[in-house]
């Protein structure tokens, strides 16, 4: 694997990369559009809580304008039979004015009622048990209380006591002021906010208790909701806030806004689910997803088919390439070989021709001279027939070995089987004096191989050897002229008795013998 061309690493992180950047740029997009949709959905929930809170303070600041104005009367005008007449008007007026107002209420130090706005007799009830009618017993403040929701006594209907206290003119507990605010009207308008259908609202006192929720349950109404995420995030982060929270009344988390109302120790939440806010953003990144996954499949696959395609490549041209140096390799040797001698190993006739003629031509061109020795193992026929073919072969191969080291010192020299045992050199560049020597030498390292034969005179294998050297002209005519002038040369060294080496009649200078 690590021998790889590096091509098909680089196409294969490429793809990788293009893979990857595709994957990563779509996670970041969808990341993106994420921060964005619930960064809108907390606005939206702001918004929310801002209405819900200012719509729960007007419509506790309008009953208690409304118990003001009742409190000073009764403390002004007293509750002689006169002024409750008229109060009870004002009563009836009041509550027929203000629709949230389920009654409106007088009551005596004793809890005993004086007067209401309703036609349920008077002296049915007692409600010195109620929480606000304790509450202003024992507290002298003179402003609004928002007490626990009760079922009134007089309606039947869930309602949020919304009292007032009465001083006597020595400023000593009077009685209390009750405005009921119809639980009802809180819940129709909350019915109407668009929140989706996990959607949840809240309007809580500041003491933790639950005055109503939607989804509206009976049940929740009055309960605490001390100890819960949203009561702990408003009394410890402060009175308005955003927070993720997971609903203590049914286990959905939602994106919690709660704001506390303007002028009355009560606080509102608006909250969407979570799920909800993200549905559209889930089903955006699902389908960009699904898009996205096509898209690496099929850049994967193309890559895929792309880098099989460089490999299969890579892979033709190397074996090509390997087939190549093979084939040269073969060519040399079958080159070689057609142009080699098979038993000794000397170039064969062929070349020698070649060789010849290329080197006549050169030296007619330089006027330079080529020389020729012809040589001939002396009474060969006899030492097949007295040692065999096969010594033969071999004592040609070992004269043949000397021969080639002997004439192998120029590169421009070349040794070759002629033919039979005649073997020639062709010697560039070298006149018949040094021709001759070179001769001798080979002749004379020949006979000192003392390769025995018994039907030779020396007693040992000999060549004879004929030369000859010259500088061609361009009339001089064919190179055949020097082969056969070597020849002869060697025709007269056998006659002469063998184990010699003679020039041609031309060089008759040179001759040497053993
Ligand atoms: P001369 O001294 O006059 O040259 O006598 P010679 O016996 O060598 O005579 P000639 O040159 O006519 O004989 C050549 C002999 O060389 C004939 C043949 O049996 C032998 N010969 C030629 N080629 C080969 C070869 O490749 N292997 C073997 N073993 N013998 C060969
Ligand atoms: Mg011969
Ligand atoms: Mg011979």
């Amino acid at each position: 694997m690590l021998n790889r061309p590096s091509i098909i690493w680089r196409a294969i992180a490429f793809v990788a990369i293009v893979c990857l950047s595709l994957v990563v740029l779509d996670g970041w997009r969808s990341w993106n559009a994420r921060s964005v949709e619930l960064g809108e959905m907390d606005v939206a929930t702001s918004n929310l809580a801002r209405a819900m809170a200012q719509q729960a303070d007007d419509t506790f600041k309008e009953a208690d304008t409304a118990l003001l104005g009742i409190v000073e009367r009764v403390e002004f005008d007293g509750t002689g039979p006169a002024a409750l007449k008229r109060l009870h008007g004002i009563l009836v007026m009041r509550r027929q004015e203000l629709p949230q107002l389920d009654g409106l209420f007088v009551y005596d130090e004793n809890g005993n009622w004086i007067i209401n706005s309703t036609s349920t007799p008077l002296n049915r009830f007692n409600n010195a048990d109620r929480e606000y009618f304790i509450f202003h017993r024992h507290d002298s403040g003179p402003g609004p209380h928002i007490g626990v929701p009760v079922i009134s006594r007089s309606s039947g209907k869930w309602v949020i006591p919304v009292s007032r206290r009465i001083n006597k003119p020595d400023g000593s507990f009077g009685g209390v002021v009750l405005a009921t605010v119809d639980i009802d009207f809180f819940k129709t308008f909350y019915d109407s906010l668009q929140i989706g259908n996990a959607g949840a609202v809240a309007l809580v006192l500041n003491s933790g208790v639950m005055l109503i929720r939607r989804p509206f349950d009976v049940k929740v109404i009055g309960k605490s909701m001390r100890g819960t995420a949203l009561y702990s995030y408003y009394t410890t982060q402060g009175p308005v806030g955003t927070a993720f929270i997971k609903s203590a009344q049914d286990g959905v988390t939602r994106l919690n806004s709660y704001r506390n109302l303007q002028h009355y120790p009560v606080f509102v939440a608006a909250a969407l689910s979570k799920d909800e806010i993200l549905h559209e953003w889930w089903r955006d990144t699902i389908w960009h997803s699904a898009g996205v996954l096509c898209l690496v499949i099929v850049v994967g696959l193309f890559g895929w088919h792309l880098i099989r395609q460089i490999e299969l490549r890579t892979t033709a041209e190397a074996e090509l390439t390997k087939t190549h140096a093979s084939l040269e390799k073969l060519n040399g040797t079958l080159e070689r070989l057609a142009m080699q001698d098979g038993l000794t190993g000397l170039a064969n006739r062929r070349q020698f021709d070649v060789t010849l003629h290329n080197e006549f031509s050169r030296a007619t061109r330089q006027a330079s001279a080529l020389a020729l020795i012809m040589m001939d193992v002396d009474c060969f026929k006899q030492y097949n027939d007295i040692y065999g073919h096969a010594a033969g072969d071999e004592c040609l191969r070992t004269i043949s070995r000397l021969i080639g080291d002997l004439t192998a010192r120029r590169p421009g020299d070349l040794a070759a089987r002629y033919g039979g045992e005649e073997i020639a050199v062709l010697l560039p560049n070298t006149d018949v004096a040094d021709a001759v020597a070179i001769a001798d030498n080979i002749r004379s390292a020949i006979h000192g191989l003392e390769i025995e034969h018994s039907g030779s005179p020396a007693g040992f294998v000999t060549i004879s050897a004929g030369v000859d050297a010259r500088v061609p002209t361009r009339d001089a005519g064919e190179a055949t002229e020097l082969i056969l002038a070597a020849d002869k040369a060697l025709y007269e060294a056998k006659k002469k008795g063998r184990n010699r080496v003679l020039a041609a009649r031309g060089n008759l200078s040179s001759s040497t013998t053993a």
